[in-house]
């Protein structure tokens, strides 16, 4: 399950509380080069690297994706994710549109494309992300800039996925999401067992 939407929408809060509804899904812990936020957890949060540790597991194809965001690197790992999906788990990244669409793109005509499912959190408005993302209280006014710009451009890629929740009240959100992987794990397409119906 792919989620993404601006930064401020409170997506993290929102997969939290869905992790903690559905333990059998696993989070694929990014990786990233910029520094900790107070309250993060290394190896939790993200894997927090260096500029050269990241371009050394970029150049030995580590990463199922990765992009450059708000001026600093993320990427996935395929290691969180590869075995898990082929043991037929279930697991949630957490990435931009941008990693959305590598992710989509390099799963095109393989058997991993059915199993894929594209969720996208948006704001009431852009005038309440811009609120939430003042209120975070945790990032400079340059900082709070860009990502504002960022979310412009990111809210205009909601088409491109399958699913939509409107983060507004936080419960709500959690539910639907809750929803949306119930609804996944029942689609035909995703079954990988014959289903033995006589
Ligand atoms: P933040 O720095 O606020 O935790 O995340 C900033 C943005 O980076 C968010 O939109 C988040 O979804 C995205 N992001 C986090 N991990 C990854 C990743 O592994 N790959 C990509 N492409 N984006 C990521």
């Amino acid at each position: 399950m792919v989620l993404s939407g601006p930064s401020g929408v409170g997506k993290t809060t929102v997969y939290r509380q869905f992790l903690a509804r559905c333990p059998g899904v696993r989070f694929s812990v990014s990786c990233t080069t910029r520094a900790p936020r107070a309250g993060e957890t290394v190896g939790v949060d993200y894997h927090f690297l260096d500029r050269a540790d990241f371009q050394r597991r970029v150049a030995a194809g580590e990463f199922l994706e990765h992009a450059e965001v708000h001026g600093n690197l993320y990427g996935t790992l395929r290691a969180e994710v590869e075995d898990t999906v082929r043991a037929g788990g279930d697991v949630l990244l957490d990435i931009d549109v941008q990693g959305a669409r590598l992710v989509r793109a390099s799963a095109a005509g393989t058997p991993l494309a059915p199993s894929l499912v594209f969720v996208f959190v948006g704001p009431p408005s852009l005038a309440a992300l811009e609120g939430r993302l003042r209120g975070r209280g945790t990032d400079a006014e340059e900082v709070i800039q860009r990502r504002l710009r960022n979310a412009r451009a990111e809210l205009a890629a909601w088409r491109e996925y399958e699913y939509l929740i409107v983060n507004d009240v936080l419960d709500e959100a959690v539910a639907d999401l809750v929803s949306v992987l119930a609804a996944a794990r029942r689609a035909t397409c995703r079954c990988g067992a014959p289903w033995n119906h006589e």
